[in-house]
């Protein structure tokens, strides 16, 4: 489909390891990898072998609409991780693709501006961001990216429907 922007399971893992290459030759190394979940789930676990990182972390962000409302606008959802490690720490934010951009923004402005709540004590972090994909209307820049692409994008964790009980009773795997 030429309308589709077609990652494979292949080009994931070279995707990757070039990712990986360009956050080593920026001479910059985070500390801990925050993936935003679940789009960042699989490319920041990579990523965290790839440049031999352990430390790694998850947050949970989705689109929220709100009843009546018109504005879409994300926002962190529980499980919340537990963020008294992170001061004084260089943190590299992992998504799969910076699209309207909108959610790589709010948590890089979280990381880096607003602070985090840390009952009473507002911490601040040192953030990069990591992508696979850029889309060009993108209100943020991410500071490290593979490919640029304005297709829509058929990652290889995402592609396939989803495994239930019925679809197995019916012969689909
Ligand atoms: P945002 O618009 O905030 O940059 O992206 C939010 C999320 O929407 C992404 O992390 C991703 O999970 C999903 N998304 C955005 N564009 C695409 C796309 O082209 N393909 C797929 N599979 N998901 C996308």
């Amino acid at each position: 489909d030429p309308e589709r922007e077609n990652l494979t399971w292949e080009l994931f893992g070279r995707a990757e390891r070039e990712l990986a290459a360009q956050i080593v030759a920026s001479g910059w190394m985070p500390d801990l990898i925050i993936a935003i979940a679940r789009g960042g789930l699989i490319p920041a676990g990579a990523l965290g072998y790839a440049i031999g990182i352990k430390a790694m972390g998850a947050m949970n962000v989705e689109f929220y609409t709100g009843v009546g409302q018109t504005l879409e606008e994300p926002v962190i959802l529980p499980p919340l991780m537990d963020a008294s490690e992170l001061p004084g720490k260089k943190v590299l934010v992992v998504d799969d693709v910076a699209d309207s951009g909108k959610t790589l923004r709010m948590v890089m402005e979280l990381l880096a501006h607003e602070g985090l709540d840390l009952g009473g004590q507002t911490v601040h972090v040192e953030a990069r961001s990591a992508v696979i994909y850029r889309k060009p209307r993108s209100v943020f820049t991410p500071d490290y990216c593979w490919r640029e692409t304005d297709k829509w994008i058929n990652f290889p964790w995402s592609v396939l429907p989803v495994i239930t009980p019925e679809s197995l009773a019916q012969g689909r795997a």
